[in-house]
């Protein structure tokens, strides 16, 4: 018996609310009937893996250009994901930390449909006519505000759905369930206009029964107030992807605290983002457990999560790429997540 599954074993002792996820290590792939999230280790890009109850998956944005980003992909997708190919690439914006590795993953792994939020590059990128040219040879679809990706749903899981809430600096109109935010946007510090191209990024929200996942790319903090005032578009969710890698140009504490996330994750590099002020964000919101971080920050003074609820502890040369994933139970009531390189588990209760 490994440490991990005899440390999953007494934290499941203790909480018999959870006790559905004792089961939950080394499992994997269509059939299982969980909602799976994989955060690969890109170096402070985005990479994140969606696989639903019935095994159909979404990337949301594939790393950078070159080989090492799309190798990891490729790796986890096949042996933690246990997927054959990508039923959904979601590419959130035209920066290269999330288009640049599209082309070369899809020559590792099928490709079956790709979205992205349409428009043009604002400045020439080498990158960007790559991936042009690949999406020229795939379905492609331009997503906007308020569009869902149609997703099969699997017999005796939850509900599943992904929907995106903004695209391309529109955001989805206010459903009727939707209240007005009782905290103002004036609340939020000053962030100066984004005219980069950041401004774009794709917000997804993915429902799995009452479990909730938040991705908003690298939304900016302006756009991101908007998200979230005068009408919470995202509402309270349980998992927010830590924005922009977590740089502090994004994670208005607006945002962080209007979403009231029990986990958060960061995709940042061991050089990039895990910023003072988005950290600060992080600690000063009641509702957060756990904080994640795919690389430790090694910058001087950096101020990092726990070292538990760190994936990769050194800098990039050498790195294992260690990734993060979540594992939801078929009723969607409970979650875990794991570190599975540093036999870390811990387990959450859906709100
Ligand atoms: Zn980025």
């Amino acid at each position: 018996m490994t440490g991990c599954i005899v440390r999953a074993v007494l934290m499941c002792a203790a909480g018999a609310v959870l006790a559905g996820l004792c089961a939950l290590p080394a499992q994997g792939g269509a059939g299982d009937k969980r909602l799976d999230i994989y955060w690969i280790d890109v170096e402070g890009g985005g990479a994140t893996l969606i696989v639903t109850p019935a095994g159909e998956s979404i990337l949301i944005d594939a790393g950078m250009d070159g080989g090492r980003d799309p190798d990891r992909i490729a790796a986890v997708a096949r042996q933690a994901a246990k997927i054959q190919q990508i039923d959904h690439l979601v590419v959130t914006h035209f920066d290269i930390d999330h288009h640049g590795g599209a082309a070369e993953v899809a020559k590792r792994i099928p490709v079956r449909k790709v979205y992205d939020p349409g428009g043009q590059r604002g400045s020439p990128d080498p990158s960007y006519d790559k991936y042009l040219a690949f999406r020229q040879t795939a379905a492609y679809t331009v997503l906007k505000a308020g569009d869902t990706i149609p997703l099969r749903q699997a017999d005796g899981a939850a509900k599943v759905s992904l929907t995106c809430l903004a695209a391309a600096k529109k955001f989805a109109p206010p459903g009727p369930a939707q209240k007005p935010n009782p905290i103002p946007a004036s609340e939020s510090p000053a962030y100066a206009e984004d005219t980069s191209e950041n401004a774009n990024s794709t917000v997804l929200l993915l429902r799995f029964g009452d479990f909730e996942f938040l991705d908003t790319a690298d939304l900016t903090g302006r756009l991101e107030a908007s998200l979230v005032c005068p009408v919470n578009l995202a509402g309270e969710v349980d998992v927010f992807q830590v924005g922009h890698h977590g740089l502090d140009l994004s994670n208005n504490p607006v945002l962080v605290r209007s979403v009231k996330p029990t986990v958060t994750v960061m995709n940042n590099g061991h050089r990039k983002g895990c910023g003072p002020k988005t950290r600060a964000a992080l600690k000063a919101t009641d509702s957060i457990q756990a904080n994640y971080q795919l690389h430790k920050n090694l910058g001087p003074g950096a101020d990092n999560t726990d070292e538990e609820l760190i994936a990769n502890l050194g800098p990039a040369d050498g790195c294992k790429a260690n990734h993060i994933e979540l594992h939801a139970a078929p009723d969607a009531a409970s979650y875990a997540v794991r570190i599975p390189a540093r036999d870390h588990q811990r387990a959450f209760k859906t709100k």
